[in-house]
């Protein structure tokens, strides 16, 4: 198997600091540095971009990213065990390595990048989605990052680029595809992973639109698509009921049937719903 730095393999790094893999962290470590370069490339041209991984655990990703060229990696781990691992990745990319300790729900990051900022993470499955529905969602548009390359289990994966009427489509959908272009970049098996998840996973990338797709206000739709999709099978009157006493009204002004179905309805009468509610 070729190289792609002079580092210890992974399995040494994790023998020799101990970094028994833990469920709670959502730990499933990805070891072959030659399968972390190919997930590197697929976030694009980062010799011009500061990188912000999330979860870098023993280093896979975060070698893959800076042997594929990255100017700047800003790693945020939140175990302890995995620090002493990453500096000496540090050590081996003088000045292109940043690591911080702690919790990605809890840091702000953009402090220590510099733009442009692309995003790469095999992330914890457990914070994933949160993770992805704030990039997708902050009030100003575009946001401080180019695009996500995000490792997903692959339903996840799955209903952020979902289409109308599909069993998938939902809020992760809309939210993805009102505001980026969202595809799957990659497919992997369970045994790709130490120790091995239950699920297939898949790698989503998102390029962020210079403007959204149609206008909206950012927490109107998530509102709206949150209360529409809770209850999916219901007709949005009655999923939606609770948004306004008016909801009638404004599905007609927005150009859809109360009797409507949330998982028939495409992003624009989404937001066109939203901007009726903020009307
Ligand atoms: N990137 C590594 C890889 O591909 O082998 C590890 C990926 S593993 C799926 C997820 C990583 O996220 C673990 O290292 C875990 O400790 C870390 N993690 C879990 N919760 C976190 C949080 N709230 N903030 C930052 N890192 C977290």
């Amino acid at each position: 198997m070729s190289r792609i730095d002079t580092l210890p393999p992974l399995r040494q790094v994790i023998a020799s600091h101990q970094l028994s893999a833990r469920k709670s962290l959502g730990q499933n470590f990805l070891l072959d540095l030659n399968l972390t370069a190919k997930i590197a490339r697929q976030a694009g041209d980062l010799s011009a971009c500061d990188v912000l991984e999330i979860g870098p655990g023993p280093g896979g990703l975060t070698r893959g990213l800076l042997a594929e060229g990255a100017r700047r990696v800003l790693a945020v781990e939140k175990d302890a065990r995995c620090i002493a691992a990453l500096q000496e990745i540090a050590a081996a990319y003088p000045g292109r390595l940043e690591v911080i300790e702690g919790d990605a729900l809890q840091i702000d990051p953009l402090a220590h990048l510099t733009p442009p900022v692309r995003i790469a993470a095999n992330l914890p499955y457990n914070i994933g989605t949160e993770l992805l529905v704030r990039w997708l969602t902050p009030p100003d548009w575009p946001p401080f990052w180019q695009s996500l390359t995000l490792m997903f289990q692959r339903e996840v994966a799955d209903r952020i680029v979902a289409q109308p009427g599909s069993k998938a489509y939902g809020r992760l959908a809309i939210l993805a595809q009102w505001r980026s272009d969202a595809r799957i970049a990659m497919s992997l098996p369970p045994d790709a992973f130490t120790p091995p998840p239950k699920v297939s996973s898949a790698v989503v990338h998102l390029t962020a639109l210079p403007r959204p797709r149609f206008e909206a206000d950012a927490a109107t739709l998530s509102r709206v698509v949150a209360a529409a999709f809770n209850q999916r099978r219901k007709m949005l009157r009655a999923a939606l009921k609770g948004l306004a006493p008016d909801i009638e009204d404004r599905l007609h002004s927005a150009g859809l049937k109360p009797t409507d179905r949330a998982e028939r309805v495409p992003l624009e009468g989404f937001c066109a719903l939203a901007r009726a509610l903020d009307a």
